[in-house]
Protein backbone atom coordinates (compact mmCIF):
# COMPACT_ATOMS: atom_id res chain seq x y z
CA UNK A 1 0.00 0.00 0.00
CA UNK A 2 0.99 3.79 -0.59
CA UNK A 3 2.77 5.47 1.93
CA UNK A 4 0.22 8.24 2.03
CA UNK A 5 -2.50 6.00 2.26
CA UNK A 6 -0.55 4.19 5.20
CA UNK A 7 0.08 7.81 7.07
CA UNK A 8 -3.77 8.77 6.11
CA UNK A 9 -5.03 5.43 7.83
CA UNK A 10 -2.51 6.45 10.83
CA UNK A 11 -3.91 10.07 10.83
CA UNK A 12 -7.62 9.16 10.54
CA UNK A 13 -7.43 6.43 13.88
CA UNK A 14 -5.44 9.52 15.47
CA UNK A 15 -8.08 11.87 14.82
CA UNK A 16 -11.04 9.28 15.55
CA UNK A 17 -9.45 7.90 18.68
CA UNK A 18 -8.40 11.45 20.04
CA UNK A 19 -12.23 12.38 19.50
CA UNK A 20 -13.59 9.37 21.10
CA UNK A 21 -11.46 10.35 24.14
CA UNK A 22 -12.38 13.63 24.43
CA UNK A 23 -16.20 12.97 24.29
CA UNK A 24 -15.31 9.85 26.77
CA UNK A 25 -13.12 11.96 29.33
CA UNK A 26 -15.83 14.71 29.25
CA UNK A 27 -18.87 12.30 30.06
CA UNK A 28 -16.36 10.74 32.86
CA UNK A 29 -15.82 14.25 34.44
CA UNK A 30 -19.02 14.94 34.38
CA UNK A 31 -20.37 12.37 36.08
CA UNK A 32 -17.72 12.51 38.44
CA UNK A 33 -18.75 16.10 39.20
CA UNK A 34 -22.25 15.47 40.01
CA UNK A 35 -21.65 12.60 42.15
CA UNK A 36 -19.10 14.57 44.31
CA UNK A 37 -21.35 17.15 44.44
CA UNK A 38 -24.55 15.26 45.35
CA UNK A 39 -22.36 13.51 47.57
CA UNK A 40 -21.06 17.06 49.33
CA UNK A 41 -24.33 18.16 50.09
CA UNK A 42 -25.69 14.74 51.34
CA UNK A 43 -23.18 15.38 53.95
CA UNK A 44 -23.51 18.75 54.64
CA UNK A 45 -27.30 18.38 55.09
CA UNK A 46 -26.28 15.93 57.76
CA UNK A 47 -23.69 17.99 59.04
CA UNK A 48 -26.68 20.79 59.25
CA UNK A 49 -28.97 18.57 60.88
CA UNK A 50 -27.24 17.13 63.63
CA UNK A 51 -26.30 20.44 64.70
CA UNK A 52 -29.83 21.54 64.74
CA UNK A 53 -30.82 18.01 66.89
CA UNK A 54 -27.85 18.83 68.87
CA UNK A 55 -29.38 22.01 69.61
CA UNK A 56 -32.70 21.05 70.01
CA UNK A 57 -31.27 18.46 72.57
CA UNK A 58 -29.82 20.84 74.96
CA UNK A 59 -33.01 23.24 75.07
CA UNK A 60 -35.30 20.57 75.85
CA UNK A 61 -32.70 18.60 78.68
CA UNK A 62 -32.70 22.94 79.82
CA UNK A 63 -36.42 23.02 80.10
CA UNK A 64 -36.72 19.23 81.93
CA UNK A 65 -33.94 20.43 84.16
CA UNK A 66 -35.37 23.69 85.52
CA UNK A 67 -39.34 22.25 85.79
CA UNK A 68 -37.81 19.23 88.02
CA UNK A 69 -35.45 21.64 89.48
CA UNK A 70 -38.42 23.86 90.53
CA UNK A 71 -40.23 21.18 91.39
CA UNK A 72 -37.93 20.31 93.65
CA UNK A 73 -36.91 23.33 95.23
CA UNK A 74 -40.80 23.18 96.53
CA UNK A 75 -39.87 19.58 98.56
CA UNK A 76 -37.12 21.00 100.16
CA UNK A 77 -39.38 23.65 101.52
CA UNK A 78 -41.90 21.16 101.86
CA UNK A 79 -39.63 18.55 103.82
CA UNK A 80 -37.35 21.41 106.37
CA UNK A 81 -41.52 22.49 107.31
CA UNK A 82 -42.93 18.77 107.98
CA UNK A 83 -39.43 17.54 109.33
CA UNK A 84 -39.72 21.03 111.74
CA UNK A 85 -43.49 20.84 112.90
CA UNK A 86 -43.59 17.19 113.48
CA UNK A 87 -47.14 16.79 114.40
CA UNK A 88 -48.49 16.12 111.33
CA UNK A 89 -52.24 14.80 112.49
CA UNK A 90 -53.92 18.00 114.16
CA UNK A 91 -54.39 21.13 113.15
CA UNK A 92 -50.84 21.27 111.63
CA UNK A 93 -52.17 19.47 108.91
CA UNK A 94 -54.57 22.44 107.96
CA UNK A 95 -51.42 24.53 107.94
CA UNK A 96 -50.28 22.49 105.86
CA UNK A 97 -52.52 22.32 103.23
CA UNK A 98 -52.86 25.66 102.99
CA UNK A 99 -49.09 26.15 102.53
CA UNK A 100 -49.34 23.50 99.91
CA UNK A 101 -52.13 25.55 97.94
CA UNK A 102 -49.86 28.55 98.48
CA UNK A 103 -46.84 27.06 96.60
CA UNK A 104 -48.65 25.26 94.36
CA UNK A 105 -50.00 28.77 92.79
CA UNK A 106 -48.52 29.29 89.58
CA UNK A 107 -47.05 26.36 88.80
CA UNK A 108 -48.43 25.24 86.11
CA UNK A 109 -46.54 22.12 85.20
CA UNK A 110 -47.55 21.00 89.11
CA UNK A 111 -50.66 18.41 89.02
CA UNK A 112 -50.29 18.33 92.63
CA UNK A 113 -47.91 18.68 96.19
CA UNK A 114 -48.77 16.15 98.89
CA UNK A 115 -47.17 14.72 101.86
CA UNK A 116 -47.34 11.46 103.24
CA UNK A 117 -46.38 9.62 106.55
CA UNK A 118 -44.30 6.84 107.34
CA UNK A 119 -47.43 4.75 106.33
CA UNK A 120 -47.99 5.45 103.24
CA UNK A 121 -51.12 7.65 104.40
CA UNK A 122 -51.82 10.81 102.46
CA UNK A 123 -51.24 13.79 105.37
CA UNK A 124 -51.99 16.89 103.78
CA UNK A 125 -52.41 18.23 99.60
CA UNK A 126 -52.51 20.75 97.79
CA UNK A 127 -55.58 19.76 96.38
CA UNK A 128 -58.98 21.83 97.21
CA UNK A 129 -60.75 18.93 98.43
CA UNK A 130 -61.04 17.79 101.52
CA UNK A 131 -58.48 14.97 102.56
CA UNK A 132 -59.61 11.33 101.84
CA UNK A 133 -58.19 8.54 102.76
CA UNK A 134 -55.02 7.55 100.43
CA UNK A 135 -52.47 5.36 101.21
CA UNK A 136 -49.74 4.90 98.33
CA UNK A 137 -47.80 1.68 99.58
CA UNK A 138 -48.26 0.09 96.57
CA UNK A 139 -46.42 3.18 94.34
CA UNK A 140 -42.38 2.22 93.51
CA UNK A 141 -41.20 5.83 94.58
CA UNK A 142 -42.96 5.05 98.34
CA UNK A 143 -41.44 1.67 98.78
CA UNK A 144 -38.01 3.12 97.26
CA UNK A 145 -37.91 5.74 100.23
CA UNK A 146 -38.58 3.06 102.92
CA UNK A 147 -36.13 1.06 102.02
CA UNK A 148 -33.24 3.27 100.98
CA UNK A 149 -31.98 6.22 103.35
CA UNK A 150 -31.38 8.70 100.28
CA UNK A 151 -31.94 12.25 101.43
CA UNK A 152 -32.01 13.54 97.72
CA UNK A 153 -34.38 14.32 94.86
CA UNK A 154 -35.94 10.94 93.38
CA UNK A 155 -38.02 10.92 89.87
CA UNK A 156 -40.14 7.97 89.46
CA UNK A 157 -41.76 5.80 86.67
CA UNK A 158 -45.13 8.11 85.61
CA UNK A 159 -48.14 6.94 86.74
CA UNK A 160 -51.91 8.01 86.34
CA UNK A 161 -53.22 10.17 89.00
CA UNK A 162 -55.77 8.34 91.51
CA UNK A 163 -57.80 11.61 92.01
CA UNK A 164 -57.47 12.74 88.25
CA UNK A 165 -56.46 10.11 86.10
CA UNK A 166 -54.09 11.79 84.19
CA UNK A 167 -50.23 10.97 84.10
CA UNK A 168 -47.96 12.81 86.34
CA UNK A 169 -44.51 11.89 87.19
CA UNK A 170 -43.90 11.96 90.51
CA UNK A 171 -40.51 14.03 92.17
CA UNK A 172 -40.34 12.84 95.38
CA UNK A 173 -38.06 13.17 98.90
CA UNK A 174 -37.81 11.29 101.74
CA UNK A 175 -38.97 12.57 105.14
CA UNK A 176 -37.13 10.90 108.68
CA UNK A 177 -37.87 11.49 111.99
CA UNK A 178 -35.21 13.06 114.65
CA UNK A 179 -33.73 9.31 115.02
CA UNK A 180 -33.07 9.70 111.04
CA UNK A 181 -36.21 6.80 110.63
CA UNK A 182 -38.40 6.77 107.57
CA UNK A 183 -41.01 9.14 107.98
CA UNK A 184 -42.83 9.55 104.98
CA UNK A 185 -42.15 11.51 101.94
CA UNK A 186 -43.18 14.93 99.93
CA UNK A 187 -44.75 14.18 95.96
CA UNK A 188 -44.87 16.62 93.62
CA UNK A 189 -46.74 15.56 90.67
CA UNK A 190 -45.64 16.85 87.04
CA UNK A 191 -47.92 17.31 84.50
CA UNK A 192 -46.85 14.69 81.78
CA UNK A 193 -48.70 17.05 79.22
CA UNK A 194 -46.74 19.67 80.42
CA UNK A 195 -43.90 18.19 78.78
CA UNK A 196 -45.65 17.14 75.65
CA UNK A 197 -47.23 20.85 75.37
CA UNK A 198 -43.63 22.00 75.07
CA UNK A 199 -42.46 19.66 72.60
CA UNK A 200 -45.46 20.16 70.82
CA UNK A 201 -43.92 23.30 69.78
CA UNK A 202 -40.70 22.24 68.25
CA UNK A 203 -40.75 21.76 64.24
CA UNK A 204 -39.19 18.35 63.67
CA UNK A 205 -41.02 17.17 60.43
CA UNK A 206 -43.41 14.85 59.48
CA UNK A 207 -41.74 11.82 61.41
CA UNK A 208 -39.70 12.90 63.86
CA UNK A 209 -39.68 12.69 67.46
CA UNK A 210 -39.17 13.84 70.54
CA UNK A 211 -38.85 11.93 74.18
CA UNK A 212 -38.12 11.92 77.90
CA UNK A 213 -37.61 9.11 79.65
CA UNK A 214 -35.92 8.11 83.15
CA UNK A 215 -32.70 7.12 82.72
CA UNK A 216 -33.19 3.27 83.62
CA UNK A 217 -35.30 3.62 80.15
CA UNK A 218 -39.10 4.11 81.36
CA UNK A 219 -40.63 6.38 78.93
CA UNK A 220 -42.04 9.19 80.17
CA UNK A 221 -42.89 11.95 77.82
CA UNK A 222 -42.89 10.82 73.67
CA UNK A 223 -44.25 13.21 70.34
CA UNK A 224 -44.13 11.34 67.56
CA UNK A 225 -46.40 10.33 64.70
CA UNK A 226 -47.79 7.25 66.50
CA UNK A 227 -48.30 7.32 70.22
CA UNK A 228 -46.30 4.54 72.22
CA UNK A 229 -48.05 4.83 76.03
CA UNK A 230 -46.36 6.43 78.84
CA UNK A 231 -44.41 3.83 81.13
CA UNK A 232 -43.37 1.93 78.44
CA UNK A 233 -39.82 0.50 78.38
CA UNK A 234 -37.58 1.43 76.02
CA UNK A 235 -34.10 0.68 77.97
CA UNK A 236 -33.65 -2.27 75.04
CA UNK A 237 -33.84 0.36 72.39
CA UNK A 238 -30.82 1.90 70.08
CA UNK A 239 -30.91 5.31 71.92
CA UNK A 240 -30.13 3.64 75.18
CA UNK A 241 -27.95 1.02 73.82
CA UNK A 242 -25.62 4.38 72.59
CA UNK A 243 -26.47 6.50 75.36
CA UNK A 244 -24.76 3.33 77.38
CA UNK A 245 -22.08 2.97 75.03
CA UNK A 246 -21.36 6.79 74.71
CA UNK A 247 -21.84 8.69 77.55
CA UNK A 248 -24.18 11.41 78.53
CA UNK A 249 -24.48 13.49 75.59
CA UNK A 250 -24.07 12.26 71.88
CA UNK A 251 -25.86 12.20 68.05
CA UNK A 252 -26.48 9.20 65.89
CA UNK A 253 -28.06 7.95 62.81
CA UNK A 254 -30.45 4.87 64.27
CA UNK A 255 -33.57 2.86 63.51
CA UNK A 256 -35.86 3.23 66.16
CA UNK A 257 -37.53 -0.33 67.73
CA UNK A 258 -40.48 1.48 67.93
CA UNK A 259 -41.55 2.37 64.50
CA UNK A 260 -38.34 0.98 62.57
CA UNK A 261 -38.09 4.69 61.09
CA UNK A 262 -34.13 5.72 60.55
CA UNK A 263 -33.95 9.08 62.26
CA UNK A 264 -31.24 11.07 63.75
CA UNK A 265 -30.93 10.80 67.31
CA UNK A 266 -29.21 13.68 69.72
CA UNK A 267 -29.85 12.37 73.76
CA UNK A 268 -28.80 14.61 76.04
CA UNK A 269 -28.54 13.03 79.82
CA UNK A 270 -29.98 15.85 82.46
CA UNK A 271 -27.18 17.24 84.69
CA UNK A 272 -28.92 16.79 87.61
CA UNK A 273 -31.49 14.10 87.40
CA UNK A 274 -31.64 11.03 86.06
CA UNK A 275 -33.58 11.94 82.96
CA UNK A 276 -32.94 11.47 79.91
CA UNK A 277 -34.50 13.58 76.67
CA UNK A 278 -33.97 12.79 73.02
CA UNK A 279 -34.90 14.32 69.91
CA UNK A 280 -34.88 13.06 66.23
CA UNK A 281 -35.39 14.11 62.86
CA UNK A 282 -36.24 11.60 60.54
CA UNK A 283 -33.46 10.19 57.81
CA UNK A 284 -36.03 10.85 55.10
CA UNK A 285 -37.37 14.47 56.33
CA UNK A 286 -33.86 15.29 56.26
CA UNK A 287 -32.70 14.39 53.14
CA UNK A 288 -36.13 15.13 51.44
CA UNK A 289 -34.68 18.61 49.46
CA UNK A 290 -31.28 16.57 49.12
CA UNK A 291 -33.17 13.57 47.45
CA UNK A 292 -35.47 16.24 45.46
CA UNK A 293 -32.21 18.30 44.20
CA UNK A 294 -30.39 14.66 43.58
CA UNK A 295 -33.45 13.65 41.23
CA UNK A 296 -32.70 16.76 39.64
CA UNK A 297 -29.36 17.31 38.66
CA UNK A 298 -29.38 12.91 37.55
CA UNK A 299 -32.09 14.08 35.03
CA UNK A 300 -30.48 17.03 33.88
CA UNK A 301 -26.84 15.13 33.71
CA UNK A 302 -28.44 12.07 32.06
CA UNK A 303 -29.63 14.46 29.47
CA UNK A 304 -26.74 16.31 29.12
CA UNK A 305 -24.79 12.45 28.71
CA UNK A 306 -27.29 11.29 26.17
CA UNK A 307 -26.71 14.99 24.18
CA UNK A 308 -22.98 14.37 24.20
CA UNK A 309 -22.99 10.64 23.47
CA UNK A 310 -25.65 12.09 19.97
CA UNK A 311 -22.75 14.93 19.08
CA UNK A 312 -20.35 12.67 20.01
CA UNK A 313 -21.71 9.72 17.84
CA UNK A 314 -22.43 12.96 15.15
CA UNK A 315 -18.67 13.85 15.25
CA UNK A 316 -17.19 10.47 14.71
CA UNK A 317 -19.34 10.04 12.40
CA UNK A 318 -19.31 13.06 10.26
CA UNK A 319 -15.02 12.62 10.68
CA UNK A 320 -15.99 8.60 9.44
CA UNK A 321 -17.57 10.03 6.11
CA UNK A 322 -15.30 12.89 5.87
CA UNK A 323 -12.36 10.50 5.83
CA UNK A 324 -14.21 8.43 3.44
CA UNK A 325 -14.05 10.60 0.88
CA UNK A 326 -10.67 11.73 1.38
CA UNK A 327 -9.60 8.00 1.19
CA UNK A 328 -11.78 7.75 -2.54
CA UNK A 329 -9.78 10.34 -3.64
CA UNK A 330 -6.38 9.06 -2.48
CA UNK A 331 -7.10 5.87 -4.21
CA UNK A 332 -8.27 7.89 -7.55
CA UNK A 333 -5.02 9.50 -7.57
CA UNK A 334 -3.21 6.20 -7.05
CA UNK A 335 -5.06 5.08 -9.69
CA UNK A 336 -4.31 7.93 -12.01
CA UNK A 337 -0.78 8.08 -11.07
CA UNK A 338 -0.79 4.32 -12.19
CA UNK A 339 -2.24 4.92 -15.36
CA UNK A 340 0.23 7.70 -15.95
CA UNK A 341 3.37 6.02 -15.37
CA UNK A 342 1.61 2.91 -17.74
CA UNK A 343 0.90 5.81 -19.80
CA UNK A 344 4.13 6.88 -19.92
CA UNK A 345 5.81 3.85 -20.38
CA UNK A 346 3.46 3.10 -23.15
CA UNK A 347 4.49 6.20 -24.90
CA UNK A 348 7.87 5.56 -24.54
CA UNK A 349 7.79 1.23 -25.20
CA UNK A 350 8.00 0.24 -29.20
CA UNK A 351 4.30 -1.70 -30.02
CA UNK A 352 5.88 -4.42 -32.51
CA UNK A 353 9.29 -5.66 -30.19
CA UNK A 354 8.56 -4.42 -26.73
CA UNK A 355 12.11 -2.89 -26.83
CA UNK A 356 12.00 1.17 -25.50
CA UNK A 357 11.62 3.62 -28.34
CA UNK A 358 13.45 5.80 -30.67
CA UNK A 359 12.22 8.64 -28.61
CA UNK A 360 13.41 6.85 -25.04
CA UNK A 361 16.10 6.14 -26.95
CA UNK A 362 16.99 9.88 -27.75
CA UNK A 363 16.11 11.00 -24.01
CA UNK A 364 18.17 8.90 -22.52
CA UNK A 365 21.23 9.62 -25.41
CA UNK A 366 21.31 12.81 -24.45
CA UNK A 367 20.81 12.38 -20.89
CA UNK A 368 24.06 9.77 -20.68
CA UNK A 369 26.07 11.58 -23.19
CA UNK A 370 26.27 14.37 -20.68
CA UNK A 371 26.41 12.29 -17.56
CA UNK A 372 29.71 10.75 -19.43
CA UNK A 373 31.02 13.92 -20.64
CA UNK A 374 30.76 15.16 -16.81
CA UNK A 375 32.56 11.85 -15.44
CA UNK A 376 34.53 11.78 -18.79
CA UNK A 377 33.61 8.25 -18.44
CA UNK A 378 33.32 6.21 -21.79
CA UNK A 379 30.08 5.79 -23.59
CA UNK A 380 29.36 3.37 -26.10
CA UNK A 381 26.94 2.34 -29.00
CA UNK A 382 26.25 -0.38 -31.12
CA UNK A 383 23.97 0.58 -33.92
CA UNK A 384 22.57 -3.00 -35.36
CA UNK A 385 20.38 -3.66 -39.08
CA UNK A 386 19.29 -6.75 -40.64
CA UNK A 387 20.82 -8.34 -43.47
CA UNK A 388 18.75 -8.21 -46.48
CA UNK A 389 15.71 -7.47 -44.91
CA UNK A 390 13.56 -6.51 -48.12
CA UNK A 391 14.22 -10.17 -49.52
CA UNK A 392 13.10 -11.55 -45.87
CA UNK A 393 9.91 -10.22 -46.26
CA UNK A 394 9.46 -10.55 -50.07
CA UNK A 395 10.24 -14.33 -49.60
CA UNK A 396 8.07 -15.09 -46.83
CA UNK A 397 5.85 -11.96 -46.03
CA UNK A 398 5.61 -8.81 -44.29
CA UNK A 399 3.74 -11.14 -41.23
CA UNK A 400 6.78 -13.14 -40.57
CA UNK A 401 9.13 -10.28 -41.04
CA UNK A 402 7.27 -8.62 -38.13
CA UNK A 403 7.43 -12.17 -35.94
CA UNK A 404 11.31 -12.11 -36.81
CA UNK A 405 11.32 -8.44 -35.53
CA UNK A 406 9.74 -9.30 -32.22
CA UNK A 407 12.60 -12.33 -31.93
CA UNK A 408 15.17 -10.16 -32.24
CA UNK A 409 13.83 -7.79 -29.94
CA UNK A 410 13.89 -10.23 -26.92
CA UNK A 411 17.45 -11.17 -27.80
CA UNK A 412 18.71 -7.40 -27.48
CA UNK A 413 16.46 -7.74 -24.37
CA UNK A 414 18.36 -10.53 -22.80
CA UNK A 415 21.76 -9.41 -24.64
CA UNK A 416 21.78 -5.89 -24.17
CA UNK A 417 20.55 -4.78 -21.13
CA UNK A 418 23.67 -6.53 -18.95
CA UNK A 419 24.02 -3.82 -16.47
CA UNK A 420 20.88 -1.43 -15.42
CA UNK A 421 22.19 1.90 -17.69
CA UNK A 422 22.13 -0.24 -20.73
CA UNK A 423 19.54 0.64 -23.17
CA UNK A 424 18.66 -2.03 -26.26
CA UNK A 425 16.01 0.14 -28.23
CA UNK A 426 14.29 -0.19 -31.92
CA UNK A 427 15.85 2.48 -33.97
CA UNK A 428 13.52 2.32 -36.85
CA UNK A 429 12.06 -0.03 -39.42
CA UNK A 430 14.34 -3.02 -38.92
CA UNK A 431 17.28 -0.98 -37.68
CA UNK A 432 17.68 -1.09 -33.57
CA UNK A 433 20.49 0.49 -31.06
CA UNK A 434 22.32 -0.22 -27.79
CA UNK A 435 23.43 2.67 -25.37
CA UNK A 436 26.28 1.32 -23.22
CA UNK A 437 27.09 4.03 -20.90
CA UNK A 438 30.39 3.63 -18.83
CA UNK A 439 31.89 1.03 -21.65
CA UNK A 440 34.56 1.37 -23.64
CA UNK A 441 34.90 0.42 -27.34
CA UNK A 442 36.11 -2.93 -26.57
CA UNK A 443 33.35 -4.10 -24.20
CA UNK A 444 31.09 -2.68 -26.52
CA UNK A 445 32.34 -4.72 -29.68
CA UNK A 446 32.04 -8.03 -27.19
CA UNK A 447 28.32 -6.82 -26.47
CA UNK A 448 27.89 -6.21 -30.40
CA UNK A 449 29.09 -9.79 -30.83
CA UNK A 450 27.40 -11.58 -28.64
CA UNK A 451 24.09 -10.41 -29.80
CA UNK A 452 25.19 -10.93 -33.30
CA UNK A 453 25.62 -14.66 -32.82
CA UNK A 454 22.83 -15.21 -30.57
CA UNK A 455 20.57 -13.38 -33.39
CA UNK A 456 22.15 -15.92 -35.44
CA UNK A 457 21.67 -19.03 -33.63
CA UNK A 458 18.14 -18.17 -33.33
CA UNK A 459 17.97 -20.05 -36.68
CA UNK A 460 15.07 -18.23 -38.44
CA UNK A 461 15.49 -19.60 -42.26
CA UNK A 462 16.51 -16.72 -44.97
CA UNK A 463 17.38 -18.26 -48.14
CA UNK A 464 18.50 -15.08 -49.42
CA UNK A 465 21.73 -14.63 -47.07
CA UNK A 466 24.65 -17.37 -47.71
CA UNK A 467 24.19 -18.50 -43.72
CA UNK A 468 21.07 -19.04 -44.67
CA UNK A 469 19.40 -18.09 -41.70
CA UNK A 470 19.25 -14.28 -40.36
CA UNK A 471 22.08 -12.67 -39.27
CA UNK A 472 22.88 -9.07 -38.26
CA UNK A 473 25.19 -6.55 -39.22
CA UNK A 474 26.66 -4.11 -36.50
CA UNK A 475 28.33 -0.54 -35.86
CA UNK A 476 30.19 -0.10 -33.00
CA UNK A 477 31.12 3.59 -31.42
CA UNK A 478 32.89 4.42 -27.89
CA UNK A 479 34.31 7.60 -26.95
CA UNK A 480 35.37 9.80 -23.59
CA UNK A 481 33.51 12.87 -24.67
CA UNK A 482 35.25 15.75 -24.46
CA UNK A 483 33.84 19.84 -25.11
CA UNK A 484 34.00 19.00 -28.76
CA UNK A 485 31.59 15.96 -29.14
CA UNK A 486 28.45 15.53 -29.19
CA UNK A 487 25.75 12.95 -29.37
CA UNK A 488 25.07 13.17 -32.85
CA UNK A 489 28.81 11.89 -34.08
CA UNK A 490 28.83 9.31 -31.45
CA UNK A 491 25.48 8.45 -33.99
CA UNK A 492 27.06 8.93 -36.84
CA UNK A 493 30.16 7.01 -36.02
CA UNK A 494 28.14 4.20 -35.37
CA UNK A 495 26.29 4.54 -38.69
CA UNK A 496 29.48 4.47 -40.32
CA UNK A 497 30.60 1.48 -38.32
CA UNK A 498 27.42 0.12 -39.40
CA UNK A 499 28.02 0.66 -42.96
CA UNK A 500 31.53 -0.67 -43.49
CA UNK A 501 30.02 -3.60 -42.02
CA UNK A 502 27.50 -4.18 -44.62
CA UNK A 503 30.12 -3.36 -46.87
CA UNK A 504 32.70 -6.10 -45.97
CA UNK A 505 30.09 -8.90 -46.40
CA UNK A 506 27.58 -8.81 -43.51
CA UNK A 507 26.81 -10.87 -40.41
CA UNK A 508 29.93 -9.21 -38.96
CA UNK A 509 30.60 -6.21 -36.39
CA UNK A 510 32.37 -3.41 -37.41
CA UNK A 511 34.27 -0.54 -35.36
CA UNK A 512 34.15 3.19 -36.56
CA UNK A 513 38.29 4.09 -36.90
CA UNK A 514 38.60 6.96 -33.93
CA UNK A 515 39.21 9.86 -36.53
CA UNK A 516 35.83 9.49 -37.37
CA UNK A 517 34.56 10.75 -34.28
CA UNK A 518 37.01 12.93 -33.47
CA UNK A 519 36.63 14.44 -37.40
P1 LIG B 1 20.82 -4.62 -46.15
O1 LIG B 1 21.42 -5.90 -45.84
O2 LIG B 1 21.65 -3.76 -47.00
O3 LIG B 1 20.37 -3.88 -44.93
O4 LIG B 1 19.54 -4.97 -46.98
P2 LIG B 1 18.03 -4.67 -46.64
O5 LIG B 1 17.15 -5.40 -47.49
O6 LIG B 1 17.85 -4.96 -45.15
O7 LIG B 1 17.97 -3.17 -46.94
P3 LIG B 1 17.24 -2.05 -46.05
O8 LIG B 1 17.93 -2.02 -44.70
O9 LIG B 1 17.33 -0.78 -46.87
O10 LIG B 1 15.81 -2.57 -46.00
C1 LIG B 1 14.91 -2.35 -44.92
C2 LIG B 1 13.72 -3.12 -45.12
O11 LIG B 1 13.19 -3.56 -43.88
C3 LIG B 1 12.66 -2.32 -45.76
C4 LIG B 1 11.39 -2.81 -45.19
O12 LIG B 1 10.70 -3.64 -46.06
C5 LIG B 1 11.81 -3.65 -44.04
N1 LIG B 1 11.15 -3.21 -42.85
C6 LIG B 1 11.39 -2.06 -42.17
N2 LIG B 1 10.56 -2.02 -41.08
C7 LIG B 1 9.82 -3.16 -41.09
C8 LIG B 1 8.81 -3.69 -40.21
O13 LIG B 1 8.43 -3.13 -39.24
N3 LIG B 1 8.29 -4.93 -40.54
C9 LIG B 1 8.70 -5.65 -41.63
N4 LIG B 1 8.17 -6.85 -41.86
N5 LIG B 1 9.63 -5.15 -42.43
C10 LIG B 1 10.18 -3.93 -42.17
MG1 LIG C 1 18.04 -0.94 -42.75
MG1 LIG D 1 18.78 -4.17 -43.40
Amino acid sequence: MPDDIHSFIDKKRTLLGATATFVYLVAVSLIILVVWSVWQTRVQTIAESKSTTTNMARALAQHAQDAIRSADNLLVGMAELVEEQRHLHDAGAQNLHAYLRARIENQAMLAGLSVYDAQGTLVATSRPAPVRHVTITDRPYFQYHREVAERGPHVGAPIQSRVTNEWVVPVTRRLTDAQGRFAGLVLASVHVAYFGDYYAEFDIGQAGTIFLTTDDGTLLVRRAQEEVGVGTDISHGPVFNEYRHRGPVGTAMLTSRLDNTERLYSYRHLDTYPLLVAVALSKEDILSTWTAQTYHLTSITAFLLLLLGIIGFRLIFQINARDAAEYELLLAKEQLEKLNADLENLASIDGLTGLPNRRKFDAALALEFSRAARNASSIALIMIDVDRFKQFNDLYGHPEGDACLRQIGRVLLEQGAGRAADLPARYGGEEMVVLLPDTDLAGALAVAEKIRLAIRGLGIPHSAVPSGVVTVSAGVAACIPTGTHTAAQLLKAADEALYAAKAAGRDRVCCSAAETLSS
